[in-house]
């Protein structure tokens, strides 16, 4: 395992869509480890996507605070409820935080490591995450939902990390 360094604007792998997976292979699962290892490498980071390790594949790991971590292959979501104000921040956008409205709760579905189809109902911080993640596989990022630039700020503290 290893951890990778995590690529940031204007990097022009952040804004590709991600190719689907076809097959979890060796390769697949060599990814997901390093993905896993450079997510936890830095407290408070909750989420990575594959681009943001340079790979444009539709591969995501979540790790929120006291629940299991959450690897998703070719995820998608299929039912948004509710909408919430939140403030958000990205490792691709070091430095800056920034408030968008997100649905308050998601189900995704996706294949696990092991290509199970599963499916996850999720509320508030995990939902926010599913969503910042599965956005980054369509080339997404938090600042596209920006009502504008004045609501994008400079990260006086440790915020959250996606
Ligand atoms: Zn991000």
């Amino acid at each position: 395992m290893a951890v990778i360094p995590i690529r940031v604007l204007p990097d022009p792998v952040l804004r590709q869509k991600a190719k689907r997976v076809r097959a979890i292979d060796s390769s697949i699962q060599k990814l997901i480890d390093n993905m896993l290892e450079t997510m936890h490498a830095v407290p408070g980071r909750v989420g990575l996507a594959a681009p943001q390790v340079g790979i444009p594949l539709r591969v995501i790991v979540i790790g929120i605070p006291d629940g299991e971590d959450i690897v998703l292959i070719n995820p998608e979501i299929v039912r948004r409820t509710g909408e919430r104000l939140i403030n958000e921040g990205c490792l691709s956008i070091p430095g800056y935080f920034g408030q968008i409205n997100r649905s308050v709760s998601v189900t995704a579905k996706g294949r696990d490591r092991n290509g199970k189809q599963i499916r996850i109902k999720a509320n508030e911080l995990l939902a926010q995450a599913l969503q910042h993640e599965i956005d980054h596989l369509n080339g997404m990022l938090y600042i596209d939902h920006l009502e504008s630039m004045d609501k994008l700020h400079k990260i006086e503290q440790e915020e959250t990390e996606l």
